[in-house]
Order: structure tokens, then sequence, then C-alpha cells
């Protein structure tokens, strides 16, 4: 065996040594995606029966929880700063961070897809 050829053999271990960890990397981050999948679901299934109970007992409609959603998603406005891109969770007229100033419309980021 040649000189390249066991420098060639070192190169293929350590690539499929890397491929392993990769593929244990993504691993687990499949699960860890399936676990928060599986999070949100029993937070959604409680949001769901919670508003059902707070319907019956208090008369709420579903007027009412769209503008409550929308109190609290305007009061958590986000920005990006189109010069440093970095997210802001008040409504400022500059980048905290830059200076730059914000339009007058900010983009926002909705918390809230209702
Ligand atoms: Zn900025």
């Amino acid at each position: 065996m040649s000189l390249y050829d066991i420098r060639q053999n070192q190169r293929i271990s350590k690539a499929q040594t890397e491929n392993k960890r990769t593929a244990r990397t993504v691993q687990e981050s499949q699960e860890s995606i399936e676990e928060l999948r599986q999070s949100v679901q029993k937070l959604s299934l409680a949001c769901q029966a919670m508003w059902q109970l707070l319907q019956t007992t208090s008369g709420l409609s579903e007027q009412d929880l769209l503008e409550a959603l929308q109190n609290i998603e305007d009061k958590n406005a986000a920005q990006n700063c189109v010069k440093c891109g970095r997210v802001q969770q008040s409504k400022k007229p500059h980048c905290l961070y830059c200076g730059t100033p914000f339009p007058e419309e900010a983009s926002t980021i909705s918390c809230f897809q209702v």
C-alpha cells in the first residue's frame, strides 16, 4: 500500500466518522422537533379547551378573543431593523442597536395567525 493509499484511507475514515456524527445530530434534531411539535399540539388543545370553557361561562365572543389577540399583538409588535437586522419587541422610532429610523408602517411579525 502506497503512502497515497494510506492517506486516502485516512481521509475516507475521517469522512465516515464525520458522516456518522452528522447523522446522529440530524436524528437528535428530528427528535427535538417531534417533542416540540407534541408540546405545541398539547398547548393548542389546552388553549382550545380553556377558550371553550371561557366562552360558555363568560359569554365572550369570537370577536372579543380576536380583539384581545390584536391588542397583545400590537403591544408585542416586533420590528426588524433594515440595517442591522436585529429584532426589537417594542415600537420605537429608531433601532436601539444602530439608530436607524424605522419606517412609519414598520413590518411587524405576527404572533397570532388566527
Ligand atoms: Zn439596527
